[in-house]
């Protein structure tokens, strides 16, 4: 992407793996709203031009002179994270708080070329089960996986999501399969119907209904305990303060364009907590799998158009039509050396 909204297809040398890299041949990229943001020249730490892509899969093409435990031929995915090792997140082992983070697609070459090589510490090798689609789709299940992880204890608790796009119908599916009675609102009609889909009965389109009207018919008495904003809006957020139990969590999951204000009386006077969640650690990715292969999660009700290489830029228009109407628009490559 040269410049907001025009993308250009180029070519380039086969990028060759150093001692402890590997070279992916990339056969799927997922589009995800981060993506979009970029497109509209509305991600606020991106400078162009930019090669795109986090959400992926892709066979091991080639390997370095010291990788021992991947093979050529295997499936893989592979954290977009470049971290520095050396700031003070780092070093405590939280790599995705990283002083010097640089994101690959955002702020370091992303995977949207057929060659694309990477560190062996960021691949997760997957099995060879999972379809092409599945394997893109273990970016955003980490998002989810990360999220529900900070909020606690999920099993028996009421919690809703706001946002049924494709992070919030995981975070939901995810909190679902940990337990927890799951309530997810959407204004799209056609994300309700996916998040049926995916076994999640419990739904509300806060268009139609409020969250607490909402949480009130579900879970009575009990009230609703923790509530994911999936949407990042000042709406959603007052929703969620207004509607949580006293003692009870909100958890910021998505990316907000402005910064909202915050009814610090309620926050206080409740005692709330609000917890923010940055992308993944690596074990979230291998939870991600897990719980593909455990089948806690559905993914093929979200998979919703198909665009190659070449098409980038009119998948990009197709979601810019059709945003309430899709959910996850696929990349498919098709090289091969
Ligand atoms: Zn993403
Ligand atoms: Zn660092």
């Amino acid at each position: 992407m040269t410049a907001p909204g025009v993308v250009k297809i180029v070519e380039a040398e086969v990028p060759e793996p150093n001692s402890n890299q590997v070279q992916i041949n990339v056969k799927r990229i997922g589009i995800c709203g981060s993506d979009v943001h970029v497109w509209h020249g509305a991600h606020p730490f991106t400078s162009y031009p930019v090669i795109q892509g986090h959400e992926y899969c892709g066979i091991v093409s080639k390997i370095g002179a010291d990788v021992t435990d991947i093979c050529v031929g295997q499936l893989v995915t592979a954290l977009p994270q470049e971290v520095c090792g050396e700031c003070v997140p780092c070093r405590r082992g939280n790599w995705h708080l990283c002083d010097n983070l640089k994101v690959r697609g955002f702020q370091a070459p992303g995977c949207a070329q057929d060659y694309f090589v990477t560190e062996i510490d960021k691949v997760i090798v997957l099995p060879e089960s999972f379809t092409l689609e599945q394997g893109a789709f273990i970016e955003p299940l980490a998002v989810a996986s990360h999220s529900t992880s900070r909020a606690g204890l999920l099993r028996g608790a009421n919690i809703a999501v706001i946002g049924a796009g494709t992070i919030g119908n995981f975070v939901g599916q995810m909190a679902q399969a940990k337990g927890a009675k799951v309530l997810i609102g959407d204004v799209s009609e056609t994300r309700l119907g996916v998040a049926r889909a995916c076994g999640l009965e419990h739904v509300f389109n806060p268009e139609v209904d409020h969250l607490s009207k909402a949480a009130d018919s579900v879970f009575g008495s009990e009230g609703l305990d923790i509530v994911f904003d999936c949407a990042g809006a000042q709406l959603s957020l007052d929703a969620a303060i207004s509607s949580v139990n006293k003692g009870g969590t909100v958890l910021i999951v998505a990316v907000f364009d402005q910064k909202p204000q915050v009814d610090m009386a309620v926050v206080c006077e409740s005692e709330l907590n609000i917890i923010g969640t940055m992308m993944y650690h690596h074990n979230d990715y291998q939870q991600a799998v897990e719980s593909l292969v455990a089948g806690d999660v559905k993914t093929t009700p979200l998979e919703s158009e198909h665009f190659t290489l070449e098409e980038f830029q009119s998948a990009y228009e197709f979601i810019d039509q059709r945003a309430s109407e899709s959910m996850k628009v696929f990349i498919d490559l098709d090289s091969q050396l």
